[in-house]
């Protein structure tokens, strides 16, 4: 679900008038919805409960210490990629004993923070790492609890910048040497060998790869919990969203939206649990996307309508180093007037002031006719928004704002000119 709808003509989140909001705390603005992620993560943990299941958050999706702090509240853990997510994920009261550490580049400082803060396990992506945490450890006189990650070799269907499954992928250890992987692991000095993970892709929009790598691995699985007793198999994250037509064509509750064909939380369930269940293991999930991906808005200013040749561009006050996933990833996000719109459309590019071609939220899209000072949402901005932008072109970040029925709260607070020259100096 999603919490984003129009009431009185003015779009709302939750039950906060977003163009009031927008008024009062300037554009562009971060907008997300508890009542959505709280939603999300009830709806997956009763999907799942059939099994022994933890949920571990896919912090870099959105790691605002608000949201973590939500979801620790609920008990999930954290699936951390840097010693600075663990970090914020324990400023914002989650604990480290319910962290997994992935991630191909781990240095020496990270893997000493993350055995000190006695995280639950590191998934580790190659034998080279493996030693590494060996040899912190031993230094540190402490065991450090270990998976491996697995590379399936599974096609995740997905963008290929955001496909980790596959074998030409920088991720995980290859499927056919990663019997002699946890072999030599386990001749390690205080090494624990704790499970086994994989992560094959991300928006993924079909369960069939889930279902492909999970029967792939789960014989390996089986041998793991033999030789080395693993407690858990971890599955990664990866479930797709919506982003197209989400409320323009009245689809309060997307799941089950016809035209994107997603993968219901149901579905996943229904074909994953049977699978999952005779392993007898604890299982990982590690959401990112889905948790919070529907629950954010990036609320936007149209500043100017500018005529081309070919084409009409509505130039808004957000660009790419607020939201870049239509230049990364060719990523669409709905775009809607915060003001009910009425039916008269064009056909328009929105772009952003940055000084790149890539600066684009849109392209010959058809909108409901927009002017100067009007304000849009782009929706579905919850995950890889915030937490991937930059200061490009000196624009302090936007404020973030979290929702709870009729309040709202500042989150974040937005950058000051102050704030962008924080640190730097001028030598001699
Ligand atoms: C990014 C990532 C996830 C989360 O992916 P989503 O598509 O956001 O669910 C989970 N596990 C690992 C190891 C990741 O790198």
């Amino acid at each position: 679900m999603h919490s984003f709808h129009y009431e009185n003509g003015s779009l709302h989140c939750e039950g906060v008038d977003l163009n009031a909001l927008a008024e009062e705390h300037g554009t562009p603005l971060y907008v997300y919805s508890k009542g959505t992620i709280l939603d999300h993560y009830h709806r997956l943990a009763a999907a799942m409960s059939d099994l022994d299941c933890q949920i571990c958050y896919a912090t870099k999706a959105n790691s605002n210490i608000a949201v973590l702090n939500l979801l620790a509240e609920e008990g999930a853990g954290f699936d951390i990629v840097s010693a600075g997510e663990l970090f914020r994920v324990e400023k914002a009261g989650g604990d480290s004993g319910k962290c997994t550490f992935a991630g191909v580049g781990k240095t020496r400082a990270e893997i000493e923070y993350a055995l000190r803060r006695e995280i639950y396990s590191f998934n580790a992506e190659s034998e080279a790492e493996i030693a590494l945490i060996s040899e912190v450890a031993c230094e540190m006189g402490v065991v450090a609890s270990i998976a491996l990650r697995v590379n399936p070799n599974v096609d995740a269907q997905t963008h290929k910048y955001i496909s980790t499954g596959k074998s030409e992928n920088k991720f995980g250890i290859d499927f056919s040497v990663i019997r002699e992987a946890y072999e030599r692991a386990a001749g390690l000095p205080n090494i624990n060998i704790r499970g086994l993970q994989m992560h094959i892709g991300s928006q993924l929009t079909s369960v069939s790869p889930f279902v492909e790598a999970v029967k792939k691995v789960a014989p390996l699985v089986e041998e793991l919990k033999e030789k080395y007793h693993i407690e858990f198999f971890s599955i990664g994250g990866g479930i797709g969203i919506v982003y197209e037509d989400t409320l323009a064509s009245g689809v309060k509750d997307w799941w089950g939206g016809e035209d994107e064909n997603p993968l219901t939380i149901e579905e996943y369930a229904a074909q994953l649990v049977p699978l999952l269940k005779p392993l007898g293991l604890k299982i990982i999930l590690e959401p990112g996307r889905f948790m919070v991906g529907n629950a954010g808005i990036l609320i936007s200013e149209v500043l100017y309508e500018k005529h081309g040749s070919a084409k009409t561009f509505k130039i808004v006050d957000a660009a790419m180093n607020d939201l870049i996933r239509p230049a990364l990833y060719d990523g669409h996000h709905d775009i809607v007037p915060l003001k009910e719109p009425s039916s008269e459309s064009e056909e328009v590019d929105v772009v952003g002031p940055v000084c790149e071609s890539g600066d684009f939220f849109a392209q010959n899209r058809l909108l409901p006719k927009l002017e100067s000072g009007d304000k849009i949402g782009l929706l579905s901005a919850g995950a890889y928004g915030f937490v991937m932008a930059s200061n490009y072109n000196s624009r302090p970040l936007p404020a973030e704002i979290l929702v709870y029925n009729n309040s709202a709260h500042v989150i974040r607070e937005r950058q000051s000119f102050d704030d962008l020259v924080r640190g730097e100096s001028i030598p001699f």
